[in-house]
């Protein structure tokens, strides 16, 4: 429950008001309930005391009486004629008592309060008293008071000690009120008399008003003044710093870090706020050497992003030279190229001279660099963003037969076998047939280039998924160790590196087609182990997106 109210959403003042409030009342209520019921306590008393003091004249006037009829010898039987008879004790007729022995069978006389006291002294040997209080006829408050009156030597002279109740009137009596029974020896305790009184009371019921009044009153006073102290300690003493410091934070929280919190109170809230400042000069040291970083952080940002700019131009101005000597070299190159063919057509008509040796060597050469150059040329072009990518219907069946009819000289002299497949769900597709032809140009001389005479080459095509089909070039080569099939498809990247290798060769023939493929918007890959041959492939969109191609690609529909 205090948990509860610990955690509810309200200030902390009205927190402190509510439960120093409540703890107020009840601590006031709590002193006040003493003197309550002792008052209540001592006007009871009063009228006891003075229906005490009556019985007990009752009393002595009985005895007295009793001994003076004694000595005028007047008959025992008339001793009890007062019996049950209500005497007036005193000239106030409101007042009266009576003096009843319950040595006899009086039950019937017996009114229905000294019943009930009879009961309760039956029950209660040791009570002394008991009372009522009840309402008079004029109004007024009336008590009724009743008295056990036990034998003593004295009254041995007329009364008889061995009986002190006929059992009918104990009876009577204690079956009336309550039907309960009682050991015996709690029966021979029973009084022999009965002193009854009935006055008017002697508390005044205005006077009783007025003092529950006063203690009210008194209460109500000291709640107030303990309340107002309570508020003036709580909002002076505590919630003064607390708002102080919840003032300080909230600027702190909106950045303001010069503000401090000015506490001077002497006790913890002045350390609290000590604290509280400490850690703000921290934080504002702390936020400045970060602003101090920062700034040259963005000042090296900006040098690393204008030596990005010069790179990027001086890539491209690399590309561009690149571009333009490859032309510029392949073209004279053509042309020696053309002549030594003719030469070498002139001169093979003859028997084998050493010349037409020297020319077929030439032209071997001449061709490998004007492959090297042709390589270069389109690296060139791509990496300077001068590739354009055509969208045109695609028939893979014919394209791989333009192939097999380019490649056919280089199988047969090999003794190779080209199997091709391809699936009956290819579609026609959506593409640049002049990259692609590129692309498994490159793979099949590859595959021609690294297998054994008289293996075989398997060229296939099949749907991947619903957007791709996929094109895969097995051969029974040598294969590539693992190690080694991600860094064959980087620019001038060779398995076999050494100057004495078997295999003629640029090392930009895979590069190239990795950079063409993903111009198509596919992907490229191997799948080889040492020794058991290498499966090449490609992964093709059915139909090229604009939205797949590089940012530098220009795309031609048609
Ligand atoms: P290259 O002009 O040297 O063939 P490529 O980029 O086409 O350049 O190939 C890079 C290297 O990958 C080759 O030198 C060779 O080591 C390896 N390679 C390519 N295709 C095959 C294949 N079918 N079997 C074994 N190795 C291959």
């Amino acid at each position: 429950m205090f948990k509860r109210f610990r955690r509810l959403h309200i200030s902390l003042a009205a927190k402190c008001q509510i439960l120093f409030g409540t703890a107020i009342a009840l601590i006031i209520g709590a002193a006040l309930f003493v003197p309550w019921q002792r008052m209540e306590q001592l006007t009871a008393q009063l009228d006891r005391t003075a229906a005490g003091a009556l019985a007990e004249t009752v009393i002595s006037r009985h005895i007295e009486e009793q001994r003076q009829s004694q000595e005028r010898h007047i008959p025992a039987a008339t001793q009890t004629a007062d019996n049950g008879e209500p005497a007036p004790a005193s000239a106030d007729r409101s007042t009266l008592s009576r003096l009843v022995s319950i040595d006899g069978n009086q039950s019937k006389s017996l009114t229905k309060f000294e019943h009930g006291a009879l009961a309760h002294f039956a029950r209660s040997p040791d009570a002394r008293w008991y009372f009522r209080y009840y309402e008079r006829k004029d109004g007024t408050d009336g008590y009724r008071y009743a008295q056990p009156v036990f034998l003593t030597r004295q009254c041995t002279g007329c009364h008889n000690p061995a009986a002190p109740a006929s059992a009918p009137v104990l009876r009577a009596v204690l079956e009336k009120p309550s039907p309960t029974t009682f050991p015996t020896e709690i029966l021979a305790r029973l009084p022999g008399a009965l002193i009854s009184v009935e006055m008017p009371s002697r508390i005044e019921e205005n006077q009783l008003l007025l003092n529950r009044v006063f203690i009210l009153v008194a209460g109500l006073i000291a709640g107030t003044l303990a309340i107002v102290a309570f508020y003036l300690i709580t909002t002076r003493l505590i919630l003064q710093p607390v708002r102080v410091l919840q003032e300080t934070a909230e600027k702190v929280s909106k950045g303001d870090l010069n503000i401090r919190s000015d506490i001077s109170t002497g006790d913890e809230f002045q350390q609290l706020s000590e604290t509280f400042n400490t850690m703000l000069a921290n934080l504002k040291q702390g936020s400045d050497q970060l602003r101090s970083i920062n700034k040259g952080l963005d000042l090296k940002l900006g040098q690393l992003a204008e030596s990005n700019l010069a790179l990027y131009e001086s890539n491209r101005l690399k590309s561009e030279f690149l571009a333009n000597v490859s032309h510029e070299l392949r073209t004279p190159l053509n042309s020696i190229l053309g002549f030594a063919d003719l030469l070498k057509d002139a001169l093979s008509s003859g028997p084998e001279s050493k010349s037409a040796r020297y020319i077929s060597n030439i032209l071997h050469s001449a061709r490998h660099l004007l492959e090297l150059i042709n390589d270069l040329l389109d690296l060139a072009k791509i990496e300077a963003g001068r590739m354009e990518i055509r969208s045109e219907p695609l028939s893979l069946p014919d394209l791989f037969e333009g192939l097999t009819n380019i490649l056919k000289p280089l199988t047969e002299s090999k003794r190779l076998t080209l199997a091709i497949s391809i699936g009956s769900d290819v579609p026609i597709l959506q593409s640049d047939p002049a990259k692609l032809q590129q692309v498994l140009y490159n793979f099949l001389s590859n595959a021609i280039k690294f297998s054994p005479p008289g293996s075989r080459i398997d060229l296939s095509a099949t749907r991947d998924d619903p957007d791709h089909v996929r094109i895969a070039l097995t051969d029974q080569g040598p294969g590539i160790e693992s190690d080694k099939q991600q860094l064959i498809f980087e620019k001038f990247r060779q398995v076999d590196a050494s100057v004495t290798r078997t295999h003629g060769g640029s090392g930009l023939g895979l590069a190239i087609s990795k950079e063409l493929t993903s111009l198509l918007g596919g992907s490229i890959g191997v799948r080889s182990a040492a020794g058991q041959g290498a499966t090449f492939w490609i992964l093709l969109p059915l139909k090229i997106q604009a939205a797949d191609l590089d940012l530098r690609t220009r795309l031609v529909l048609t």
